[in-house]
């Protein structure tokens, strides 16, 4: 093929690749500023304690994070599910809470969300050696890396409706969401700035440690038990926290308290 040719067809790609982009951002642009319908905000104040509890001048990027969440995400019902405004409205109003700081509009990367009526049975395989076992494993909810999250209805409503138990597998399963835009969900997400990296994980690391020691010596903690697990579970567990018990992980984990709420652009434990 004459190089001319070869180069005009690149040139060409290139060229609708940028007017794609254009479209779709234009396209984001004008559903992130639609109004949400008044029966969608009565459905938020009902269904999602933390939405009434935002300062007023969030509300705005929150609705146009709803709209577009609501726009690009594909629920699909499991086990007898049907899927409505109540559920799409409560996992929506939850999941984009995490993306008040503003520094984004959407979780990117995936667009299925899965939901089953309450908790449900998945395989876990795990390994002893070269012993591979498989067993079922109940669960409210999880996050495929680069894939679909999958949720529990009664778990996300009962996470959802109370506010202040430090328990809400929405919450939980979106930080592992924004974990993995690092690239790897390692409990390290993508930060403001390149400077917060070094005290993050040095505040994180203790944190976690901290958790694992006072779970051994059977202390309670603002932050549950769970987080013992790994990195990446302890940075969504103590997201539930930060959102939900905020005055208590303020006063008792400041360090941690003051990360999240650097990463998140927001001081929930001031929120009425
Ligand atoms: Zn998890």
């Amino acid at each position: 093929m004459p190089i001319i040719i070869l180069f005009s067809l690149i040139l060409i790609a290139c060229i609708a690749w940028y007017v794609n982009k254009r479209i779709k951002l234009s396209r984001r642009n004008k559903i992130f500023s639609q109004p949400l319908p008044k029966h969608w905000i009565s459905v938020l104040e009902n269904s999602v304690p933390l939405y009434r509890r935002i300062p007023n001048e969030l509300t705005p990027h929150l609705h146009g994070c709803i709209q577009l969440f609501l726009y690009e995400k594909q629920f699909v019902g499991r086990g007898g599910m049907n899927i409505d405004d109540d559920i799409r409205l409560t996992i929506a109003g939850n999941a984009c809470m995490l993306l008040l700081h503003g520094r984004q509009k959407r979780f990117p990367g995936f667009k299925t969300i899965i939901v089953y009526p309450d908790t449900y049975i998945a395989k876990q395989t795990s390994h002893d050696g070269s012993l591979e076992s498989v067993e079922n494993s109940h669960r409210a909810g999880e996050s495929w890396v680069r894939g679909p999250i999958v949720l529990s209805w009664g778990d996300s409503m009962r996470g959802s409706h109370n506010a202040n138990d430090g328990h809400n597998v929405i919450l939980h399963e979106f930080a592992h969401k924004l974990d993995e835009q690092s690239g790897a969900m390692n409990g390290l997400p993508v930060l403001k700035d390149s400077t917060h990296y070094v005290e993050w994980a040095s505040v994180l690391n203790n944190e976690f440690m901290s958790l694992k020691q006072r779970a051994r010596r059977g202390k309670n903690s603002v932050l549950d038990e769970y987080g013992t697990v790994s990195a990446p579970e302890f940075f969504a567990v103590a997201t539930e926290s930060f959102f939900e018990k905020s005055t208590q992980m303020k006063k008792k984990l400041p360090e941690l308290y003051k990360q999240l709420s650097r990463f998140y652009d927001i001081d929930p434990a001031s929120w009425k």
